[in-house]
């Protein structure tokens, strides 16, 4: 589960992130969605811990990890994130880079390469695994931190438009694989998106975001039923 309470960051004058409360429940598959420049990146970053919040708190299991003089760092917050900078590993071969959360699970070295191996298929890069990230495009290196977040057994999972760089095919088989990894595993996830048909079709409940604050939270069959606003309506694709 994870718990925000009036989550906010400004850059300068500008509020990219303006008192955002919402309860997300286990295994939950929160859609974020919203127009370029709304503050989604910045929410799913203040989530991770790589920003500091202005105001207010982020809890995981109860716990907080981030709020007035607390900030437990990224990679003790035990969260799969698949981010717009791709932060793989560059000194790491693809395989290295998928099969390092299996070894750091305690799997032995030559399982965690298969498995790694595995999981490269099912992006669709199992000839990569030898390559390091600086040799693949923007779409294969989101694919691969993809292939790590799959890989990883987080409880918390963090996707900040995962599809965005694919091409049509790919999209949806990865959309595809993304909702039975969900089914699988059962990790809370909160994933962003711009796009209103991958927000309906993978979602329990959807956050409509502008102009920093969610504008409205729901199922969405409920959004698209009875959008509280003219905004949600447009943004969902639906004349209010
Ligand atoms: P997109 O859909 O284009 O990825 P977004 O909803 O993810 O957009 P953010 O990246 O969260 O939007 O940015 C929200 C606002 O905050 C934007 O106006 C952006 O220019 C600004 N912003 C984000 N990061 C910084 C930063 N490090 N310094 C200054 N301004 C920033
Ligand atoms: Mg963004």
């Amino acid at each position: 589960a994870v718990s925000l309470t009036d989550l906010t960051k400004s850059f300068a004058a500008h509020r990219a992130v303006d008192g955002v409360s919402v309860d997300i429940a286990d295994g939950e598959f929160f859609v974020v969605l919203g127009p370029s420049g709304c503050g989604k990146s910045t929410l799913l970053r203040l989530v991770a811990g790589l920003e500091i919040p202005d105001r207010g708190e982020v809890a995981v299991d109860g716990v907080p990890v981030s709020g007035p003089g607390l900030h437990v760092p990224p990679e003790k917050r035990g969260m799969g994130v698949v981010f717009q900078s791709y932060a793989l590993w560059p000194h790491m071969d693809v395989r290295g880079n998928v099969a390092f959360p299996i070894e750091s699970a305690g799997r032995s070295r030559r399982a965690a390469r298969q498995e790694a191996e595995g999981h490269l298929a099912t992006v669709a890069l199992g000839d990569f695994a030898d390559r390091r990230p600086a040799e693949l495009s923007g779409g294969q290196r989101q694919r691969v931190a993809l292939a790590r977040c799959l890989a990883g057994g987080a409880r918390t999972v963090l996707m900040d438009e995962p599809l965005a760089n694919l091409d049509p095919h790919l999209r949806g088989a990865m959309e595809a694989e993304i909702a039975a990894f969900h089914a699988r595993a059962g990790a809370t996830t909160i994933f962003i998106t711009h796009d209103q048909r991958e927000a309906m079709a993978l979602a329990t409940r959807v956050a409509v975001m502008a102009r920093g604050a969610f504008q409205q939270v729901a199922a969405p069959q409920e959004l698209y039923e009875r959008p509280e606003t003219e905004e949600v309506a447009r943004f969902i694709g639906r004349a209010a």
